[in-house]
């Protein structure tokens, strides 16, 4: 009997395998880190093909640390970076350009050309989102109008389009030699394509973009057996029966499978989502309509979502460009050595501005600077504009929601840090909360692969699965922590109409 599940988590800045038992538990992870590439301001590349070598590599690793073969894997998941773009060629599996990543902004000219003609949300209804160079939808116009002959190519059923999900898939099933083209309905509803309601591929969309419909993936749900992995893979024969785009991965996994429930991730970016059920709700607020999952031939489940560009980015950005920290996890200390933030906040505008302002035209700004303030004063700002940037989505949630949010379920890798969290208690007023497990992206995955085959019994049994590993209550003064967050709004502000 097979007692474990395997997810592979493809993120931002690594890959993960981790193996799940069935109480949830961690078995062991493999990991390895890929290259950034920043070609020109405002690109951000990945390559796909090392993307993929290293996931058969953690894979391996994931294995071997737990001295344990495909025997013992039942099925595997997968979650990943969102909206990062991937065209490769159907025969050979080579991909035709480096994969575009989710942060890079070299489609605000196609945003722009489509805006003209019906202003931003001129897909929203159908879609949920707004244009926006976040989207898959622009990425793959932008490789159809600057890749030579691709246009061409797609329209003969030559080269595939997938998000990274797909990607892995078609690999991990065989690749050239007969791999999955699929993808689940949580990915597809990030590309700019898909229906929401009927979550399918509009047709009417693809015509007036230009997009060949062959190109594209066939849209599945989030829990269901696509395929087997193919016979040269360490996994040979497992079925893969789980994917969710990372952040609805981690939902899953903090079992917020209700109306009304919600997380937030603190990874590269950051990313609420609060589960609205079967209802399709609107955001009046600046939030994006999205599907938090689907199981099987079960209906739909939506969600609110509140996406930041840029939260751990910020801290990569103080050790690489700054130099100022080696390691992430450094910058609490160096946050410590002060009291506050001595009057200066830094609002990391980098890709402009996501949710809730939708400022492509914002760039970053450190505003309040005096004689006074210190490197020390700097880190503070830095961690403090993820929280406050937080609080400007929660609050966008909960005015969506008319109720405001009683506490925040948090994971992801900034998490780890005490002072954030105890700052984010503190400008939300409401407690937040760490679960045992915080590796919810990954243990999503294996939940959605699990529920399909039958390892885990349904819904409730995830559910006693979820526990608390740590509660931070707000502890400042309100009347303070409305002060700061006033002085935030002031430099948001001050960050609007930069670009022309
Ligand atoms: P992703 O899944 O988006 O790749 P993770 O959830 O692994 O990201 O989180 C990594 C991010 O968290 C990095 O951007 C890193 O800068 C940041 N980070 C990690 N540890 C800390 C810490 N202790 N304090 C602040 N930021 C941290």
């Amino acid at each position: 009997m097979a007692r474990y599940v395997l997810a592979i988590d493809q993120g931002t800045t690594s890959t993960r395998a981790m193996v799940f038992d069935q109480s949830g538990g961690v078995v062991s992870t493999g990991q390895l880190e890929h290259r950034q590439s920043f070609p020109r301001a405002g690109w951000v590349e990945h390559d796909a093909a090392e993307i993929w070598r290293n996931t058969r590599e953690v894979i391996g690793q994931a294995l071997s640390r737990a001295d344990i073969t495909r025997h013992d894997i039942a099925c595997v998941g997968i979650t990943n970076q969102r909206e990062t773009t991937v065209v490769w060629d159907r025969a050979t599996g080579e991909p035709v350009h480096p994969a575009i990543v989710w942060q890079d902004t070299r489609t605000q000219e196609i945003v722009d050309r489509l805006a003209a003609d019906g202003g931003t949300d001129r897909f929203r209804d159908v879609t949920g989102l707004p244009l926006a160079t976040y989207f898959a939808g622009t990425k793959l116009l932008w490789l159809l109008e600057n890749v030579d002959g691709l246009r061409r190519r797609a329209e003969a059923g030559e080269v595939l389009f997938g998000t990274v999900d797909t990607w892995l898939l078609w690999n991990l099933t065989g690749g050239p030699d007969g791999g999955v083209h699929a993808t689940d309905v949580t990915n597809a509803s990030r590309t700019l394509f898909m229906d929401l309601r009927t979550c399918q591929w509009d047709q009417a969309i693809l015509d007036e973009l230009g997009v060949p419909a062959r190109m594209l993936p066939r849209i599945c749900s989030s829990s269901e057996e696509y395929g087997r992995i193919e016979s040269s893979s360490l996994l040979r024969e497992t079925p893969v029966t789980g994917i969710l785009g990372d952040q609805h991965a981690a939902t899953f996994g903090q079992v917020a499978f209700e109306a009304g429930e919600s997380k937030n991730t603190y990874g590269t970016g950051n990313f609420l989502i609060v589960n609205t059920g079967e209802e399709l709700v609107r955001s009046e607020h600046g939030l994006l309509s999205t599907v938090a999952f689907q199981l099987g031939t079960e209906p739909v489940r939506y969600a609110l979502e509140g996406s930041i560009a840029v939260t751990g980015s910020l801290v990569q950005w103080v050790r690489d460009n700054l130099g100022l920290i080696r390691e992430a996890p450094e910058i609490e200390e160096l946050a410590l050595s002060v009291e506050d933030n001595g009057g200066a906040y830094f609002v990391p505008a980098f890709s402009g501005l996501f949710a809730p302002y939708w400022r492509p035209d914002a760039r970053g700004a450190l505003v309040g600077l005096t004689r006074y303030v210190t490197k020390g004063h700097l880190a503070r700002a830095v961690l403090e504009s993820v929280a406050f940037q937080t609080r400007d989505v929660l609050a966008a949630a909960d005015a969506d929601a008319d109720e405001a949010a009683a506490e925040l379920k948090v994971d992801g890798g900034m998490v780890a840090n005490d002072t954030l969290m105890q700052f984010q208690a503190d400008v939300l007023g409401i407690p937040v909360v760490r679960p045992r497990v915080v590796e919810t992206t990954a243990l999503g995955a294996a939940y959605a692969a699990g529920l399909a085959v039958g390892f885990w019994s349904g819904l409730d049994e995830l559910r006693d699965q979820w526990s608390e590993d740590r509660r931070w209550e707000p502890r400042m003064e309100r009347a303070e922590a409305e002060r700061l967050h006033r002085n935030w709004q002031k430099a948001v502000r001050r960050t609007f109409d930069w670009v022309d």
